[in-house]
């Protein structure tokens, strides 16, 4: 324990995912004893962000417009939607250039333990963008883990119900882990080798 406004930056940094107490006493002591460490600028991009970060009306995308740069662009191939679950895989996907399509992020996954169903995800806006019959294919890329596939597999019963053509990822993906892990590579050919899983 130290004293005081310390030791609060420490408990606060902890809070973040994936900063165990090690770091966040590393990072701590970062911005105290570092002379040019920027507190402001850092302190103002935080403010700034939860501001203006929202999400995209469509897809659920972080947006800084009402919609995200890749619904509102016009070269984007409207007949593909590949669901994902958060907005990190959507730029992990951006990364592999194999995809012209839009998305949907869900905002997580199927997790009973969690308490996560699929009310709590954003699947209810998936719907309408089906509706108009332009889309031809939904891409499942959800990550390979068991939270992942039980996802995939509400999703698949789903849309193929809708009449829509469901694919998912080819195999290849590291199991039990995040989409976001996976090289370039890797990501793009299972991209590319995607097998139908329902639909016509
Ligand atoms: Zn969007």
């Amino acid at each position: 324990m130290y004293e005081g406004i310390v030791q609060d930056l420490i408990d606060e940094l902890g809070r973040l995912p994936g900063v165990g107490p090690k770091s966040a006493q590393r990072i701590a002591f970062h911005i105290v004893q570092t002379q040019n460490f920027d507190v402001s600028r850092l302190a103002r991009i935080l403010l700034d962000v939860r501001d203006k970060v929202r999400f995209c009306q469509y897809c659920g995308n972080v947006a800084e417009e009402v919609t995200c740069h890749i619904c509102a662009d016009p070269d984007r191939d409207t007949t593909l939607i590949c669901v994902v679950e958060e907005p990190k895989d959507v730029a992990a996907i951006e990364r592999t250039h194999e995809y012209n399509g839009r998305y949907h992020v869900l905002g997580g996954a199927i997790s009973p333990i969690d308490g996560i169903g699929p009310d709590q995800l954003n699947i209810r806006s998936l719907m309408p963008r089906l509706e108009s019959g332009e889309v031809v294919e939904v891409i499942i890329a959800t990550d390979p883990n068991l939270e992942g596939d039980a996802t995939a597999s509400y999703l698949s019963r789903l849309l193929v119900a809708m009449g829509v053509r469901v694919s998912r990822l080819a195999s290849g993906l590291p199991v039990g882990g995040d989409l976001e892990y996976a090289d370039e590579v890797t990501l793009g050919r299972a991209f590319a080798g995607r097998r139908i899983i329902g639909g016509e």
